[in-house]
């Protein structure tokens, strides 16, 4: 009996196979199981125009829903999969969710509602993502100018000249492109001017201290006079405040994404929120 304890005590210290080891292959392996069986899902966070109000587009964001119900959080397995590699199937499976929803929603509403798809570096760099992308363009029929794709400014800046050349690709296809989280990495201005980019989404924890904080209201109004001279259009993530719509829509930002308007939701909220706002419009 003691024998067995000392086993037992012994197994419970040994060293690699520490609690948070094991907590990252179990989850490695669900993950792993779950973009096998196509099992993620995908929310829409609707984007909105600050003039009229009307829903522009939306954001495809990805969901891992437990059997119990439970909702993890990109933020806690997108790295993972960034980082074995399982980003590249399960980005794929956002894309062409995205594309086909998009399309079933414009025929539905008759509406031009375009839709933005994060890309991760490692997605962004592999070999195979121009294929995927006209593969799934063609597939689901999705017009390219409905297609947005979000990728950060550290991957922008990651390999410039690659970069370019993708992102040339992706442009003359009539994809729309845009950097995501922009002021938190650390773009070289003089490289920015020759990416075909078309939109600048300036990051929530700027817009979070909007409208009192003065170094945020500082460099949001930088990021804005920066957008103009480079005429990209602005998005601005993370807006929950009615104060903080009136600061960014007084700036000329043209479009605004957060809570305030709506969260991600599932698919038929979504398209209940389409729904309302084109009856509002009447
Ligand atoms: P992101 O692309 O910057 O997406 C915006 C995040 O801000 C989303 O978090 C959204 O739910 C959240 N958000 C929107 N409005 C508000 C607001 O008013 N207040 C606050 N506090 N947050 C707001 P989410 O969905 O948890 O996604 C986190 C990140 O995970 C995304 O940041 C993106 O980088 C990544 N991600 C999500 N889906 C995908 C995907 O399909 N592929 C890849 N590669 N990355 C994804
Ligand atoms: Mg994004
Ligand atoms: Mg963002
Ligand atoms: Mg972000």
């Amino acid at each position: 009996k003691a024998k067995q304890e000392g086993r037992n005590r012994y197994h419970l210290f040994t060293p690699g196979l520490t609690e948070s080891a094991l907590r990252r292959i179990s989850m490695e392996n669900q993950l792993r199981q779950t973009a096998s069986d196509n099992g993620f899902t995908v929310y829409y966070q609707p984007k909105v125009n600050l003039h009229d109000n009307t829903i522009v587009g939306m954001e495809a964001l990805i969901r891992w829903i437990q059997p119990d119900g439970t909702i993890i959080s990109p933020a806690e397995f997108i790295p993972l999969a960034e980082e074995t590699g399982l980003i590249v199937p399960i980005g794929e499976q956002v894309l062409e969710a995205a594309c086909l929803d998009t399309v079933e929603l414009n025929q539905r509403f008759g509406t031009n509602l375009k839709v933005s798809v994060n890309l991760s570096l490692r997605q962004f760099k592999q070999e195979q993502l121009m294929k995927n992308i006209m593969d799934i363009i063609a597939m689901t029929a999705i017009c390219p100018s409905c297609l947005e794709l979000e990728i950060t400014e550290s991957t922008v800046m990651d390999d410039i000249e690659q970069t370019k050349t993708i992102l040339e690709k992706m442009d003359k296809l009539g994809i729309t492109l845009s950097i995501d989280d922009f002021g938190t990495g650390y773009s070289s201005l003089s490289h920015l001017k020759n990416m075909p980019m078309h939109t600048l989404k300036i990051d929530q924890s700027f817009v979070a201290g909007l409208p009192h904080n003065k170094s945020d209201q500082k460099l949001v109004k930088a990021i804005m006079s920066l957008a103009r001279s480079f005429d990209l259009s602005t998005v601005a993530e993370g807006i929950e405040t009615p104060e903080q719509y009136n600061y960014m829509r007084e700036l000329g930002c043209e479009v605004m994404q957060g809570y305030y308007y709506s969260p991600p939701v599932p698919l038929e909220e979504f398209a209940a929120l389409i729904e309302a706002s084109l009856k509002a419009d009447f």
